[in-house]
């Protein structure tokens, strides 16, 4: 612990670099969409946000996208749209005058729900996986889907229909920012992007589902907000979770600027098929020498400290 202080001390000396953090929930243990999986306590939050203050200048995603060079920036985003930021998060980065985006789910804005966040808000309930996966008729052993089930409808599902049939028959109600608040958001300057219809995994679909979970959702979204979207977060983010067909096609639709969360390459930018892929750094309930280390980290490696 003492030497990583050490590390982070000497390093901050190098911090000059442009950063993107992303968060999900913003909430308290005893909030509905709270869960340890992805929610970000809302003191912590509030500390991260000061840390941020101090050792950057926090700027929008445009204006950190225009940016030539390292200017020690860091912008802040929001996946997946959970109603908690309304009330535990927007308020205090209103207060500060900072900017952020959140990155939307059309399904979730309509229908208050998502598949994956569903599964982990409802994970210690046996009856309710036993019943999904019949009814889903997935191609594996029962057994195993129990074992895994998020993994196992990333890869393996073929009729996501029956899946988001399922989910929304036994949703948790108003986790999510709904029509109304998407539109009140807008109406206060907030930077919005999108995220997909459902949630799936990109690389998975057909040119058939891209068109529907990337396309229709970007239609969707802007007949809300009343202007074209021009970011796409990759729903989970990770190398696994895109392929040169899903990029190509997120760009032919008219995404600028799309990014991922490859937890290594936190600086680096990949491109496919000459395409630019931002990266973005996830964040749930880490402490400030933590996300110094996440910072920090191709530098560690570069190093070999
Ligand atoms: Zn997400």
């Amino acid at each position: 612990m003492k030497k990583t202080r050490l590390i982070n001390k000497v390093l901050s000396l190098f911090r000059n670099r442009n950063v993107i953090m992303v968060y999900h929930d913003v909430s308290s243990a005893d909030e509905l969409s709270h869960s340890k999986h992805y929610s970000t306590e809302i003191t912590l939050f509030q500390k991260h946000i000061e840390f941020f203050q101090k050792n950057f200048s926090i700027v929008s995603l445009d204006e950190l996208a225009k940016s030539k060079g390292w200017g020690n920036r860091l912008a802040i985003t929001f996946d997946d749209g959970f109603k908690s930021i309304k009330k535990n998060a927007i308020p205090l980065l209103r207060e500060k005058n900072i900017p952020f985006t959140i990155f939307l789910n059309s399904s979730a804005v309509e229908g208050d729900s998502l598949w994956i966040t569903e599964f982990i808000l409802h994970k210690n309930e046996l009856n309710y996986f036993r019943e999904l996966y019949k009814e889903i008729g997935i191609n594996v052993p029962e057994e195993q889907f129990l074992q895994d089930p998020v993994y196992m409808c990333v890869n393996n599902l073929h009729d996501r229909d029956k899946l988001i049939a399922f989910v929304k028959r036994h949703s948790r109600e108003n986790c999510f920012l709904d029509r109304e608040d998407v539109i009140k958001l807008r109406d206060k300057k907030v930077d919005f992007g999108a995220h997909s219809m459902h949630h799936f995994n990109i690389a998975s679909l057909t040119n058939h589902e891209l068109k529907i979970q990337i396309k229709e959702d970007k239609q969707k979204l802007e007949k809300i907000l009343g202007f074209e979207i021009s970011k796409f977060a990759i729903p989970f983010g990770k190398m696994e979770h895109y392929n040169k067909n899903s990029i190509q096609y997120c760009a032919e639709v008219g995404y600028e600027q799309i990014y991922h969360t490859n937890p290594n390459d936190v600086h680096k930018k990949d491109f496919i098929d000459g395409i630019e892929l931002i990266p973005r750094i996830v964040l749930t309930n880490e402490s400030l020498d933590e996300i110094s280390f996440y910072i920090n980290r191709t530098l560690l490696k570069k190093y070999k400290i």
